[in-house]
């Protein structure tokens, strides 16, 4: 923590490389006029198969697997110096002072997940930031993660979406707003549905999602109206129709460590705006939602996948996080957390309902409450994980 986060003040948290970020790279991350590749879509099986060698002047990193093994993807210098830009010109845009006081919640092991007392942050010696543990959020530890948040007033938060929705719920039972200047909450690295956004607003006021993947051939930020605007500087974009919806394929420019051309992330969107006619003043094409991953289904005997399965649970009263775990063909566990003062029995009835409408009865429903639900090694939330069912398999 000592020597990264000393790393972390030299090239990327001080206010000489932010304001070099802000004012000085632009010119080197224009906005891109290159046509799409004349060539068929790639995804991560083709990639994989090609058994790329590690280039020199190269950083590896790895894609997060889920029915698929991990996948090794490599970036150059430039594509590093590209990813923090994204992150510095978003955060520009969106006013946040050059030198910002940030607390992060982002899935860093602070403790045990079984040391259940505070504290469940870190103060990070050199940049000044406030770690917070994404493993610990529960009912009962939520006022003392509110109350430091209210003590060290931090310019923004940086949260996986999962996890501020978790927060921002307590916060409203328990009817805490933030009682100072506060810039807003910037995510990533999770799909963050719009009801799950609009709670967040209700608490934090501003919350701006950025959507990226591992390979970074695609960028999408959102403005101040919630449309996610193509970052049109980091890459070509284009939204590919199948038959399951519009997907995002992208093609890297600045990565010679790693070309992708026309690249299958599997992430689908709905409501696409080519004209990028936001009022928000900014001309590139967007999105005004982002879908995730693919393989965020549910698995019927019958063959049928059945997505999006957040949507089902909209307006539950009493639900505070809820996972589907398709244990094998016939049998879904249906792991959930239950806002103090509700009665079990009641949210079991509304879930069971809610669920036969998706899937009909052609799964089993096991209902199983928790304290809390699991987070992957990452600190991720996934709200399906297939076990057993068809031929997937599901790693951290
Ligand atoms: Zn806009």
């Amino acid at each position: 923590m000592f020597v990264k986060d000393f790393l972390w003040l030299l090239f990327k948290e001080n206010l000489l490389i932010n304001w070099v970020y802000r004012h000085m790279l632009g010119s080197s991350f224009p906005v891109l006029q290159q046509r799409v590749p004349a060539c068929e879509l790639s995804d991560k099986g083709s990639y994989k198969a090609s058994k790329l060698k590690k280039p020199i002047f190269s950083v590896a990193g790895y894609t997060s697997g889920t029915t698929n093994q991990p996948m090794t993807v490599y970036r150059s210098v430039k594509s590093i110096l590209l990813e923090e830009y994204m992150v510095k010109t978003f955060l520009a845009l969106h006013r946040v002072p050059l030198k910002a006081k940030i607390a992060v919640l982002r899935g860093d092991m602070i403790k045990a997940s079984t040391d259940n007392t505070p504290p469940f942050w870190r103060f990070a010696p050199f940049t000044g930031r406030v770690f917070f543990s994404s493993f610990h959020l529960s009912p009962e530890n939520v006022p003392a993660y509110l109350q430091q948040l209210s003590k060290e007033k931090p310019d923004i938060i940086m949260a996986y979406p999962s996890s501020i929705t978790f927060l921002a719920k307590q916060a409203k039972l328990l009817g805490w707003v933030p009682d100072w200047s506060f810039s807003g909450v910037f995510t990533s690295s999770e799909t963050f549905t719009p009801e799950n956004q609009q709670i967040c607003r209700e608490v934090f006021g501003k919350v701006f999602d950025h959507y990226g993947q591992a390979e970074r051939v695609a960028a999408l930020q959102q403005c101040a109206f919630g449309h996610y605007h193509v970052r049109e500087d980091y890459s070509v974009v284009e939204f590919v129709d199948d038959e399951h919806g519009t997907k995002i394929v992208g093609t890297n420019v600045h990565n010679s460590a790693m070309p992708l051309r026309r690249y299958d992330t599997g992430d689908y969107i709905e409501g696409l705006n080519k004209l990028g006619n936001c009022p928000c003043g900014n001309h590139a094409p967007y999105v005004t939602r982002i879908l995730g991953r693919d393989d965020d289904y549910l698995l019927l005997p019958d063959g049928r996948h059945i997505g999006r399965m957040d949507v089902a649970f909209k307006g539950i009263a009493g639900l505070l996080e809820c996972q589907l775990v398709q244990a094998d063909d016939k049998t879904l566990e249906v792991h959930f957390v239950l806002e103090p003062s509700h009665d079990p029995a009641q949210l079991e009835q509304d879930l069971a309902a809610a669920l036969q409408q998706r899937v009909g009865d052609m799964l089993d429903l096991k209902f199983i409450q928790q304290r809390s639900i699991a987070r992957t090694k990452a600190g991720k939330f996934r709200s399906v994980i297939r076990l057993n069912a068809g031929n997937s398999s599901v790693s951290n």
